[in-house]
């Protein structure tokens, strides 16, 4: 395992900018997870957004990060956060996010260690590293201007999760706009990204090429099957990520009908208590106080052995790699009428992917045949192809810079947004893009 040693063993160019602007993406180019881009230009100012890495087996890292002014941090997902506590460790500059993506961080960074000693993948970064990232943390409002070197900044909603954040930049010769992951369309909890105005759009491109079904009959479909399983007498176990999936389908649910029996388990408890602490990042917050009443939150064994019992169990792991669910799915894998309901996103080498493709995975170290029904729905929180197109058009960018996309991704979308006169960019990892401007 390589790891890094501080300005040694980075990719970043030694010399200056001397026009126009570098990105140099430590990773998240050509691939979606590992977010890390230095941007620079010749004032000299020098600002990392995100700073993640993709918890596969065994994981991935971005690069070194060179010395910076400061990191922006767009939202609390690992493949954007889960390296910035080596940031804290090693360069003492402030880090920014929304006041939610804050809350959340320390948490997502606890679990990963933990997950790190479990599997025995070394981190470059350790706990103590995790309480000096708290201390040179600030959080920023959406809208309020900062200021970092010779260029001014602020937030703007990205839709995707509550407390996700688009970076505007001002810099002395134009401006740039850093999506993060985003989704025009409103979800359950939040609403959707609204496109600025400016000269460099540095953009995701996860689902290019790709379009997602209507999300009210997609909505539609995964209810309708819910009320199938429970009128057999089955459970519906819905594994959903904790952070954004977990929520949208207990607000699903509790609307579709309140007279379920919904049982909520793992980290997007606490996930939530944090969404209910920052309301003013959540779509229609109030009507959460409600939800928390009506789901049933796991907190002991006993609780699991009743869950069995009920309707429904929304629960982590989202992707069936560790988490409760393999419990919930260890007792009742023999069972027929029950289902589980596959609503994310499901990485190469996981057991979400492996029971979708061969109705078996991993639980506790034995492959294990699931008699249960198996059932797959798209309810993404990234834009479609047609939606990317659209928002960059609209901002009016002149340049248009694709990242954190997977390699089906990137013709579509560059003949698609080329096609409204915008200049496309698709850089690579560990080398620097220059844009004249
Ligand atoms: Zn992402
Ligand atoms: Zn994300």
């Amino acid at each position: 395992m390589v790891f890094y040693t501080p300005g040694r063993t980075t990719s970043y160019p030694q010399d200056k900018v001397d026009s126009g602007v570098r990105f140099h993406f430590l990773g998240g180019a050509q691939e979606v997870g590992n977010v890390g881009c230095v941007i620079e230009d010749k004032t000299g100012t020098r600002l990392l957004v995100d700073y993640g890495l993709s918890p596969g087996d065994p994981p991935t890292y971005p690069d070194e990060c060179p010395s910076i002014d400061a990191a922006i941090i767009t939202h609390g997902h690992l493949d954007h956060i889960g390296m910035v506590p080596w940031i804290s460790a090693n360069h003492g500059c402030p880090i920014y996010s929304t006041d939610l993506t804050e809350a959340l961080a320390p948490m997502m960074w606890h679990d990963t260690y933990k997950i790190s000693k479990i599997e025995g993948h070394p981190l470059p970064w350790d706990k103590r590293d995790i309480e000096e990232t708290a201390d040179v943390w600030e959080s920023v409002q959406f809208g309020e201007i900062r200021n970092t070197g010779k260029w001014s900044w602020k937030l703007h909603p990205a839709g995707h999760v509550p407390g996700a954040a688009m970076i505007e930049l001002e810099l002395p010769e134009c401006r740039i706009l850093w999506t993060g992951d985003i989704d025009v369309r409103d979800s359950p909890n939040v609403s959707g990204a609204k496109p600025i105005s400016t000269d460099i759009l540095v953009m995701e491109g996860t689902y290019g090429g790709r379009e997602h079904p209507d999300r009210k009959e997609e909505e539609a479909r995964f209810i309708q099957k819910i009320q199938e399983v429970v009128a057999r007498g089955g459970v519906a176990i819905v594994p959903a990520f904790a952070s954004g999936r977990g929520q949208d389908i207990l607000r699903l649910l509790y609307h579709a009908d309140p007279n379920l029996r919904v049982h909520y388990d793992g980290m997007g408890k606490r996930v939530t208590r944090h969404w209910m602490d920052h309301p003013h990042h959540i779509k229609n917050a109030e009507e959460w106080d409600k939800i928390w009443r009506w789901v049933r939150r796991i907190s002991s064994k006993s609780d699991r052995k009743k869950a069995l019992h009920g309707d429904v169990i929304v629960t982590t792991s989202g992707m069936l790699k560790g988490g409760p669910v393999l419990w919930y799915l260890n007792r009742l894998k023999e069972d027929p009428e029950s289902a589980v309901l596959i609503t994310g996103y499901q990485a190469e080498g996981t057991g979400g992917e492996m029971l979708l493709e061969e109705g078996k995975l991993p639980i506790y170290g034995t492959i294990t045949k699931i008699a249960c029904e198996v059932e797959r729905y798209y309810l993404s929180n990234h834009c479609g192809h047609n939606h990317l197109v659209e928002f960059a058009k609209n901002t009016g960018a002149k340049h248009v810079v694709l990242f954190h996309l997977p390699d089906e991704a990137i013709e579509p979308l560059r003949a698609s947004i080329e096609e409204n006169g915008q200049r496309v960019h698709v850089p690579k990892n560990s080398i620097p893009l220059d844009i004249e401007f």
